[in-house]
């Protein structure tokens, strides 16, 4: 008789215990599991304040989406935002309107998505190779350049495509300068690099 409370007691116990960490977590969609919160990463859009796939599928998905994708969209939506303190800026380009961008487009549902077949692979301005890897930002990285900064990330007037692709270090040292401007100071940085501060 004590024997069966006991049982009955531990049962319970188990059962509240179990209900205790159920609480603690959420099933990923994606790989069906219950995982606990903190196998969710952080995100301000949801309601829950976290991604709806788990770490270990996002990580996969991010894995598959082709870096220069990555970029894209990273880019977009840091200019639309204005996040960091930096203002909005217009992004109505399309991938191919950068220079040496190709896409493919394939069905996906009842809609599309796409891929870059082809995005460039050495920076534009210095002939670094880029670091594609996305890992954290390198000197190397890819960096989306505003040809005039006068425009957002758009066509221009002159029906040209204001972006390119540039290393980090380059966008980094042009800020915002014109770029007719950045044309003198590069090859006087090149010649205080050469031959120090001669004033040549
Ligand atoms: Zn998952
Ligand atoms: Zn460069």
């Amino acid at each position: 008789m004590i024997d069966k409370q006991t049982k009955q007691m531990i049962t319970a116990k188990d059962f509240i215990e179990q209900a205790h960490v159920y609480s603690k977590g959420k099933v990923c969609p994606t790989c069906k599991e219950h995982k606990l919160f903190s196998e969710f990463y952080k995100d301000k859009h949801t309601k829950d304040g976290l991604k709806y796939i788990c770490k270990s599928c996002d990580l996969k998905r991010q894995h598959n989406i082709c870096p220069f994708k990555k970029a894209f969209l990273n880019k977009r939506s840091h200019a639309l935002t204005g996040r960091n303190g930096k203002r909005k800026r217009k992004f109505t380009i399309e991938p191919e309107d950068i220079p040496g961008v190709k896409i493919k487009v394939i069905p996906y549902g009842t809609k599309t998505k796409w891929e870059a077949t082809k995005y460039p692979k050495h920076c534009t301005d210095c002939g670094a190779q880029f670091d594609w890897s996305m890992n954290g930002i390198q000197y190397n990285s890819p960096s989306f350049d505003r040809i005039d900064p006068e425009f957002d990330y758009v066509i221009r007037p002159d029906g040209k495509c204001n972006v390119r692709l540039i290393c980090n270090s380059c966008n980094s040292s042009k800020l915002n300068c014109p770029s007719n401007v950045w044309e003198i100071e590069r090859k006087r940085k090149a010649r205080f690099i050469l031959f120090g501060n001669n004033k040549g």
